[in-house]
């Protein structure tokens, strides 16, 4: 691996790695995070469950949740990642899957 990448990627031979760090995907059933206000508790929101993909959704969440927050509605198609689907069985269809 590291010859191939040495290939098309030559200053990768320089490369001194002194520590790795390793996660946890926070997954749920459909790959798809939850994000919503929730109903059992007052003024509550969740974004989470990202699936691996939450950097890259992290500007787009931020404008739903602030949207929600301030004006109660959001532009962005944020109904999708409604956590109650996993209780009604609406998995959405994988939209992103990274790793
Ligand atoms: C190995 C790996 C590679 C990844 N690569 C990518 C990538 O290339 N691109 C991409 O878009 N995403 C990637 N992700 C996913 C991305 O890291 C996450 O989706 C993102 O960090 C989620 O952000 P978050 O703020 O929702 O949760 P987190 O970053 O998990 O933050 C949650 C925080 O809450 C704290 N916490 C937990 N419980 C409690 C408690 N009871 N009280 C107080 N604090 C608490 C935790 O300590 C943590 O600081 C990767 C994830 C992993 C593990």
């Amino acid at each position: 691996m590291t010859t191939y990448l040495s290939k098309i990627t030559p200053a990768i031979r320089e490369l001194l790695i002194l520590r790795t760090w390793a996660g946890y995907y926070a997954k749920t059933p459909d790959n798809n995070p939850a994000i919503r206000r929730i109903n059992e508790i007052d003024e509550y929101y969740i974004a989470a469950g990202f699936s691996g993909h939450g950097f890259m959704m992290a500007p787009a969440v931020a404008e739903m949740l602030s949207d929600l927050i301030t004006k109660e509605k959001s532009k962005l198609p944020i109904e999708w990642y409604d956590p109650y689907r996993f209780e009604r069985g609406e998995l959405r269809v994988k939209a992103l899957q990274m790793g």
